[in-house]
């Protein structure tokens, strides 16, 4: 039996309606942008496998870092125990980060990143005997996980319906543009007194449709939450490593973060880690002779040898000199396609660029992921020769940043016209 009979005995895929469902493609291979089939086709991975991959597949040296790594140490308890690669990867992230932080937490994957940052900033305020400052304010059309905490402070959607009478409150605010922007400053200070934290994803809003958004305005808008003692939590599981064309979105904006999120592109995309990192006035909090001001949190894998070391081996990549031109030359020609897709006749609106990401709306009426536009459209991409997953109507590129300029020109040709 072939693998993708088997798999259809047994497993049950993501973000997959099960029923009438297409054969799921078995890929045997993948190398630098190019995964391959079971049937010998090849496909440009223009969305980095869900914006993960940033080296390309299969990197040899960050599988000659875990394969060593392996020999060593594969995993060990995180609690009363410590190791090589998380105080290193911790260190040079810290060296890093936009903003002033000091402590880094291990989680594994980026829901468990934002999970760990809300619950810090909660029993940060709790453990002041502040109970009351336990509410989050968050942006209309965020996403920022899918377990419960991470689902409550995402935007309410189709795919949440199920369970939206468990989920807390949380205060929405519309993405700030030049005609709201006072008031939601307004609104953010009105519930202030009862606010914990702010959760945001800084200049895009990813699963949400490449959403983009001003920085002089989220300034804005991070300044008000600071004058408030409101956190500041960056959700930079999407934006972060290079995504927006600095190595953090977070530069972009004056106000820095007090905690940011990270997965995705941690460790190049090679391994499950999240990272939650926070401000020394935050850890402060939990800094007391009082037991119960303890951090009650952890994951068994937390901070996982191996995934350290991909994230250590994926930071040594993407400081070359190299990775970082190929950065600014897909800036530059993602700048160059919105320019001819703006030209073009094709029945598209809203295009955007931001750093590495481009994307713009099929212009079809309501916007509704449910519908068939993303179906046909990653149909015939693969058909082309790469994959592209469009949500709902919105379709857009996020390459690894190894992407050959032909396998470039190749996936542009196919947003000129071939669909
Ligand atoms: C993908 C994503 C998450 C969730 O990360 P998972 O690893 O899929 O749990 C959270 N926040 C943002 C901004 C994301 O893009």
């Amino acid at each position: 039996m072939s693998i993708v009979s088997r798999d259809k005995e047994c497993i049950w895929h993501p973000f997959t309606r099960q029923k009438n469902m297409a054969d799921p493609i078995a890929i045997v291979k993948g190398k630098g942008s190019l995964l391959f089939d079971e049937n010998g086709n090849q496909y440009i991975d223009a969305i980095s496998s869900w914006w993960v991959n940033l080296h390309g597949h299969a990197h040899p040296y960050i599988a000659e870092k875990l394969y060593q790594q392996a020999l060593e140490l594969e995993q060990v308890i995180f609690a009363g125990f410590t190791h090589r690669p998380a105080v290193e990867l911790a260190e040079r992230l810290l060296a890093i980060l936009p903003g002033n932080f000091s402590r880094i937490f291990y989680s594994d994957n980026g829901s468990t990143s934002t999970e760990v940052a809300l619950k810090m900033a909660i029993q940060y305020w709790w453990n002041q005997n502040q109970k009351q400052r336990n509410k989050i304010i968050a942006f209309k059309n965020s996403y920022h996980g899918d377990t419960f905490g991470a689902m409550s402070v995402s935007d309410r959607s189709v795919f949440t319906l199920a369970f939206h009478e468990l989920l807390f409150d949380v205060v929405f605010l519309d993405t700030p543009t030049q005609e709201n922007i006072s008031e939601l400053k307004n609104t953010m200070q009105q519930h202030a007194s009862q606010t914990a934290a702010f959760i945001y994803e800084p200049l895009v809003q990813g699963a949400g449709g490449m959403n983009m958004y001003d920085p002089y305005l989220l300034n804005e808008l991070l300044n008000t939450a600071k004058l408030n003692d409101i956190i500041c939590i960056a959700d930079e599981v999407m934006t972060g490593f290079g995504r927006t064309g600095k190595f953090f979105a977070s530069e972009y904006m004056h106000k820095k973060p007090d905690i940011i999120c990270l997965s995705k592109g941690l460790t190049g995309g090679t391994m499950a880690l999240g990272v939650t990192a926070c401000t020394d006035r935050i850890y402060q909090a939990y800094v007391d002779d009082d037991a119960m001001k303890t951090f009650f949190h952890g994951h068994s894998f937390t901070a996982n040898p191996l995934a350290c070391t991909a994230a250590l081996a994926s930071l040594d990549l993407l400081e070359k000199e190299q990775c970082l031109s190929q950065i600014e030359n897909i800036c530059a020609s993602n700048l160059t396609c919105a320019a001819e897709l703006r030209k073009s006749k094709l029945p598209i609106k809203d295009v955007r660029t931001l750093g590495t990401i481009l994307a713009f709306e099929i212009d079809q009426g309501k916007k509704e992921y449910l519908n068939q536009v993303s179906t046909v459209i990653t149909k015939k991409a693969l058909e082309a020769g790469m994959y592209i997953r469009p949500l709902g109507n919105t379709v857009y590129i996020m390459p690894p940043y190894c992407i050959e300029e032909v396998e470039l020109q190749k996936i542009y040709s196919f947003l000129l016209g071939a669909w």
